[in-house]
Formats: structure tokens, sequence, C-alpha cells
């Protein structure tokens, strides 16, 4: 039986865990180290934060009092939109660093593309510097679509190894999956719940109640079984591991295209395109 342990192997031969935990608007220290230790206990091996969480130095305590081994845990943060530029990326990661109290990252991504601003392609050549200096095992991006992508490989002399994006039930970028493939990327999905959303849609209530699991687990069973990296959130113990008791039934292909199905275009975050502050 697969586990929470399982790891995709990114074009550079890094293994990054397929399932992880996200910490977004977790501002309480003592409640995001409670819950960060919590998962990992529970055996998760990711842990996604970002400048803008502003819970770096959260995560990094946590990880520190997990018991676990720094090398053994898989921490991904990103660059925020106003760091964007290759000097102001370099500093940003510095900071980063220094918050999280590590001598390396395992993942970093440009958190936006903010197209209008014309700064991806500079931030993504600190990245590469980053990644060359061996300071970060691997580099990505987040919510970049396919015309991002493209205009980014007119200069990148390594192509990102990870894009993060909403995708959930209504929104399952399909077509984005499919190039990023292509490409050699992993996709890893950012509001896999939708936040909640959906929690009441009936395809979805009556798969879980075949299954006897929760839609939370359907939702979250999808993406693993599409191959999609994925990051619930969540304080609450009971929910961090019910949300990682997915490794013990199987969603039929017909099930699978019942969920695929559901997609309506519709989001819970902002649109990349639009997004340029
Ligand atoms: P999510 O879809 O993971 O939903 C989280 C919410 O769902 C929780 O706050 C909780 O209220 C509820 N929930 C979680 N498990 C549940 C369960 N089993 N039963 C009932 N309710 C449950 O949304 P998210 O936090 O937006 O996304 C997950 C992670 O993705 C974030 O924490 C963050 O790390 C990352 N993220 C990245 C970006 C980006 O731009 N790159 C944007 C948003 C989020």
């Amino acid at each position: 039986m697969m586990t929470l342990r399982e790891t995709a192997v990114l074009h550079n031969g890094v293994k990054m865990p397929v399932f992880g935990l996200g910490v977004y608007k977790i501002p309480d220290e003592q409640q995001g180290v409670e819950a960060i230790v919590h998962a990992i206990k529970t055996g998760y091996r990711l842990i996604d934060t970002a400048s803008l969480y502003d819970n770096e130095q959260t995560v990094g305590e946590a990880v520190r009092q997990s018991g676990v081994d720094r090398a053994d845990i898989f921490v991904t943060s990103k660059v925020w939109n106003t760091d964007q530029g290759y000097e102001a990326t370099l500093t940003a990661f510095d900071t980063t660093l220094d918050k999280l109290g590590f001598d390396y990252l395992d993942l970093y991504l440009i958190h936006w593309p903010m197209p209008k601003t014309d700064k991806f392609k500079d931030t993504w050549r600190a990245l590469e510097k980053l990644y060359q200096d061996k300071k970060v095992r691997a580099i990505g991006v987040s919510n970049f679509n396919i015309n991002h992508l493209e205009d980014l490989k007119t200069t990148a002399t390594i192509l990102p190894m990870v894009n993060q994006v909403e995708c959930h039930p209504h929104l399952n970028q399909q077509t984005l999956r499919d190039y990023c493939e292509t490409n050699g990327i992993k996709v890893q999905a950012w509001s896999p719940l939708k936040r909640g959303d959906l929690f009441e849609v009936d395809t979805l209530t009556q798969i879980a109640k075949a299954h006897q699991k929760t839609v939370a687990q359907v939702m979250l069973r999808w993406d693993y079984q599409h191959g999609i990296l994925t990051i619930p959130k969540s304080v609450n113990k009971g929910r961090i591991e019910e949300n990682a008791n997915i490794f013990d039934f199987v969603l039929s292909e017909a099930e699978m295209n019942q969920i695929d199905a559901l997609h309506n275009g519709d989001r819970t975050g902002p649109d990349p395109e639009e997004l340029n502050i």
C-alpha cells in the first residue's frame, strides 16, 4: 500500500513527497507549531509555507521540535511579489532561510507571475543562481499559466521543476497539467479542498458515502490518482489525520470521470493574469 512517504521524482532527480501540509493563514505560532509537529508525527514529510504567510519561523521551529531529521522533511517557500527582481529575490531568500533557521531550502517558488510587471524572468535568474549555489534543492513557479511558462522558457537555462497552482474539481487545470507533463514539470495543487466550498456537492458526497470516506478524502484521493501533488491545510489534529488517510481506497475510472466532469472554471483565489501587485 502507498503511504504518505511516497515521493515524485523531479526532473533534476530530487524526490518530493506527493502529499504535504499547507500552512497559509496560521498566524499563531503556538497553534502552528502544534499542528505541524502533529502532521509530522502523523507521517507528513512536506510543509508548504511562503514569506507572505509570515510563519516561516514557526515552520522551522516545528521541524526542529518534531524529532525527525531536517533532511527527511521537504520544506517549500516562495518569493513574494514585492521582492521580485534579481537582487531583491536573492535578499528575500536569505531572509526566508534565516527565519526558517535552515542552511538550505528544499523548494523555492516564484509565488505569482505578475505578468504586467515583467519581472519573473529576472526573478527566475535569481532562483537559478540559488540552485546552482546549492542553497535550494529544487526551484519552481506558482500560478504560472502556459503563456507564462512559454515566456520563461525564452530565457531560462533550467526549466521549473514544479508549478503550484489552484486545482480542485471545479478548476481541474487539465490543459495546464498536460502541458506540464510534456515539459517535465510536476503540478502541485493549492486549495485542493477549494477551502471547503465543495463539501456539499452531490457527486462528491455520494462517492464519499460509497467508500465510507469523507469528501475531503475523496478530493485528495482524486489528486493522488491523477498524479497531482497536494497540500491541504488544517490546524485541526483530527482533520490533519483524516486528510492523510487516503491510501486505503481506490476511486474507479467512472468515479474519476464524474469528478473530472465537475470542472466549471470557478476559482477561490485570484486569476494569475489579473494579479499584478
Ligand atoms: P484548502 O483547500 O487546503 O482548504 C483549507 C480549509 O479547509 C481549512 O482552513 C479548513 O477550514 C478546511 N478543511 C481542511 N481539511 C478539512 C477536512 N478534512 N474537513 C473539513 N474541512 C477541512 O485551502 P488553502 O489553505 O487555501 O490551500 C492549501 C495550501 O495551499 C495553503 O495552506 C498554502 O500552503 C497553499 N496555497 C498556495 C497559494 C499560492 O498562491 N501558491 C495560494 C493559496 C494556498
